[in-house]
């Protein structure tokens, strides 16, 4: 089926309702009324930038409305298309399903119009983002043009409006007139998997499982039941790449179709592990890569790049060569830990300050904490997702000097954690705690903020608050 027929049966049926004006609802906007499909975009924000989103739309032509949802007229389009940061049960959403309107993503969308471009899908709780940004940077060490797209920042529809070229597409041979990339590494949430039934990538990779968005999911179950979603096409002939160590990742997915290829950070027998003896990464059975060489802290990120390269070395025969071994090598050691996840920020006075906003649940603090090698002033606070900070008492014993409790969840931070370690609580000024911490740290320590907690109380996001922080660790 041409890319334009795959779109065009999505808007036969009617109008198509876009929900989200962000970048993603944006791009899907664009890509149906590209394909000729009538849109009616909408956004219940009434910031700026919503109100710039609808404009820029309505300037091309497209309906396009922020600070409301026309409810009514969504139950009457021929289908709708989410955003990724909608939740499920989002009043247009649930006006939507009742009305019977099918749901589909806005990956989904991008999928159809990207027919036959191979993909490495990535999902999981933690290391979602680094793992994908890894998968891309190796498959572009094997020297294929490869885009990353999905939650780590570029939305799929974007790819495929590259892909289609800038022509109208309603206009015959239109859709040859982009330019198309070899493989794209495509980060996927629970939110998106949730309504992206067609997802097949050539590898599927899941990189862990713990608690997250409890505050925005009815229980555990139905946010692990998305997770497992990536899985829903595979097949006999599918690869997955799971982690050994995690038993509700090999639990879960035990009984999908398929060869799992395993990663884990103790188990020889897994396809690619860490031996910490010789401080060594192994893939396949032989040496890939000196711990030393890969420049990320941490053990979890060890764990990324074990995925990441596993995943690469199963995406196509031309992949598994002695070559590909030695050019897989030199891409893990040329990459870089992306801007806040565990992003050293600069020495200063001796003491070290690392920037791991992304850091926003229980689960990611405490890997970063056990990456720690030196005495640690552990900045730790913001919206509270749900999660008791309990869990993370062991690494917060092993590696912290002293907690300041900030923001929002400080009481509840002071309340599971001051009995057991030593703990500040503080208020609601980002100022206030850099200098606490700066007048706490002696040289030889680091500042880390690892936050568990989500950025919103005092933050526009965790972009946002790592910035921030980088900006007065420097005082610039
Ligand atoms: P995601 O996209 O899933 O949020 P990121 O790669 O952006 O993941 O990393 C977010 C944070 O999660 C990091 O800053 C780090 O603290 C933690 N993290 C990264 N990789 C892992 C992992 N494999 N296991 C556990 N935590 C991780």
């Amino acid at each position: 089926m041409s890319r334009v027929r795959a779109l065009r049966d999505v808007g036969a049926r009617g109008e198509v309702a876009v929900i989200g004006l962000g970048a993603s609802g944006r791009a899907a906007a664009r890509l149906l009324a590209r394909a000729g499909a009538a849109v009616y975009a909408s956004d219940a924000g009434k910031a700026d930038a919503v109100a710039q989103s609808a404009a820029a739309l309505g300037a091309d032509g497209i309906a396009a409305e922020a600070g409301r949802h026309d409810l009514a007229r969504i139950g009457r389009a021929g289908m709708v298309v989410v955003s990724p940061g909608v939740p499920p049960d989002a009043p247009p959403l649930v006006a939507a399903r009742a009305a019977g309107v099918p749901v589909i993503s806005e990956v989904e969308l991008a999928l159809r119009a990207l027919p036959g471009v191979p993909y490495v899908g990535v999902t999981g709780t933690n290391g979602k983002t680094t793992t994908t940004a890894l998968i891309a940077h190796l498959l572009r060490a094997l020297g294929h043009e490869t885009v990353e797209a999905g939650n780590i920042g570029t939305p799929l529809a974007d790819v495929a409006l590259t892909a289609w070229g800038d022509a109208d597409l309603r206009e015959a041979g239109a859709a040859m007139a982009g330019h198309r990339p070899d493989w794209m590494a495509l980060e996927l949430s629970s939110f998106q998997l949730h309504d992206t039934p067609s997802v097949a990538p050539t590898v599927a990779v899941l990189t862990n499982l713990a608690p997250d968005h409890l505050d925005r999911y009815a229980s555990l179950e139905a946010y692990y039941g998305d997770k497992d979603r990536l899985f829903a096409n595979a097949a006999a002939g599918s690869t997955r790449v799971v982690n050994a160590d995690d038993a509700e990742v090999l639990r879960r997915t035990a009984g999908v179709p398929g060869t799992a290829r395993t990663f884990s950070l103790r188990d020889p027998a897994a396809d690619a592990w860490y031996d910490a003896a010789n401080r060594r990464l192994m893939l396949a059975g032989e040496p890939l890569l000196d711990r030393a060489l890969l420049p990320l802290l941490g053990d979890h990120n060890v764990a990324n790049a074990l995925a990441a390269a596993l995943a690469v070395w199963w995406a196509h025969p031309a992949h598994r060569t002695a070559d590909a071994r030695r050019r897989l090598a030199e891409g893990l050691t040329g990459f870089r830990a992306i801007k806040h996840r565990l992003e050293p920020v600069g020495e200063i006075g001796g003491v070290l300050w690392i920037n791991d906003s992304k850091a926003t649940n229980i689960g990611a603090a405490r890997v970063a904490l056990e990456g720690m090698t030196r005495p640690t002033i552990l900045l730790l606070g913001g919206r509270h997702k749900g999660e008791p900070y309990t869990a993370m008492l062991d690494a917060v014993r092993d590696h912290a000097k002293v907690v300041l409790a900030f923001g929002e969840a400080a009481p509840l931070i002071e309340a599971d954690l001051a009995a057991h370690v030593p703990l500040e609580r503080l208020g609601s000024s980002f100022e206030q705690v850099i200098a606490r911490a700066r007048a706490l740290a002696a040289p030889g320590d680091v500042v880390l903020l690892a936050p568990a907690c989500s950025s919103y109380d005092m933050f526009k996001n965790y972009e946002d608050r790592g910035a921030t922080f980088r900006r007065l660790a420097l005082g610039s």
